[in-house]
């Protein structure tokens, strides 16, 4: 895609600091980490988020994703590390050219902050939601 940002970088026309590259890859740092070895995992070809994705792209992709995590793991000792894509401006997503984050976490005041606000639901409810999904495999 001519106008996409993560495109060009692939293809070398805007500059990033890579970290890994293959046939159908691409991983660098995020330009503004959360913590330090903030790293974005990319597909080549393009696609705007996980909903467009297909699934040979998505197997290539997160067959990549254990070798960046150790790595990051490995370089700076991290006591965690959340993998997160947004998909949808709703969700957070600002580039819309599909990424993987990987940010490791180094202690609770540092980088990311999640809130994740559960729910109470039945057991009848949950069958319900699960049905609902199950029905539009
Ligand atoms: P998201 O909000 O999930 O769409 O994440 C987009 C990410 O891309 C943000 O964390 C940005 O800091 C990062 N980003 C934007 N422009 C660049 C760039 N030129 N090089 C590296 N990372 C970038
Ligand atoms: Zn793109």
């Amino acid at each position: 895609m001519s106008d996409c940002l993560f495109c060009k970088i692939i293809d070398g026309s805007i500059p990033s600091t890579k970290i890994y590259e293959d046939d159908h890859v691409y991983a660098f740092t995020d330009i503004s980490p959360v913590a330090k070895g903030h790293t974005l995992l990319i597909p080549k070809h393009h696609c705007q988020d996980l909903f467009e994705m297909p699934e040979e792209v998505a197997r290539n992709l997160y067959a990549v994703a254990p070798k960046i995590a150790n790595a990051i793991k490995a370089a700076f000792q991290p006591i965690g590390l959340n993998t997160i894509n947004n998909n949808g401006a709703a969700a957070g997503q600002t580039v819309f050219h599909y990424h993987l984050h990987f940010i490791p976490r180094y202690d609770e005041k540092e980088g990311l902050g999640l809130i994740w606000q559960t729910q109470k639901y039945s057991a009848e409810q949950l069958a319900e939601v699960a049905e609902s999904i199950k029905a539009n495999l």
